[in-house]
């Protein structure tokens, strides 16, 4: 009997987990039943807000990837020279706001899907069909500038001539190669 309550008790942690791994287009009431599970990563927090504030991602630990890219779309996308990416694990991240989406395909033949305020129309994180576990937030929308530097530049064939980037160690010319291993 003790058996079949913990089993219970772990299928209902798995399908939480779940619930939030799938990053939920209608809201996210579920991340609140993970607040009591222990969490090494919650130590840190960061919170990315949109324009206007009403929609935010709260982001613990520290994010996978930071880096820069270079690409025509990101350019129209932030209507800057070029896009400052953060990548998380979706486990770590939790949102809090209404959201809209426009999905579209990226190169690699995947699609990404990109959530932006309805209110303010800021693009404030996105998620891909190639890295499903990852989710992709805006950098420059963080709090502060504790982000670590970016590490690696992508699309440098579309970089502005103009612009240095003094932190990067990796380059690409091109989009960065499938992680191997
Ligand atoms: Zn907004
Ligand atoms: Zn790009």
């Amino acid at each position: 009997m003790a058996l079949f309550t913990l089993l219970q008790s772990l299928c209902s942690r798995v399908a939480q987990r779940s619930t939030v791994l799938a990053l939920d287009r209608v809201g996210r009431e579920a991340e609140n039943a993970l607040a009591g599970e222990p969490n090494r990563e919650a130590d840190m927090q960061r919170t990315a807000t949109c324009h206007c504030g009403a929609l935010k991602v709260i982001a613990s630990g520290e994010p996978e990837r930071v880096y820069l890219c270079h690409c025509q779309a990101c350019q129209r996308r932030t209507g800057t020279a070029f896009h400052f990416g953060t990548s998380w694990p979706k486990s770590q991240v939790r949102i809090e706001g209404a959201h809209k989406i426009y999905e579209r395909g990226a190169d690699s033949g995947s699609k990404i899907r990109f959530y932006f305020c309805p209110n303010c129309g800021s693009n404030l994180y996105w998620e891909s069909d190639r890295s499903p576990a990852t989710c992709g937030v805006a950098g420059g929308a963080f709090t502060g500038s504790d982000l670590p530097s970016p590490e690696s530049s992508i699309f440098e064939d579309d970089m502005h001539d103009w612009l240095g980037l003094p932190s990067v160690t990796e380059h690409h010319r091109q989009g960065r190669p499938p992680v191997t291993g």
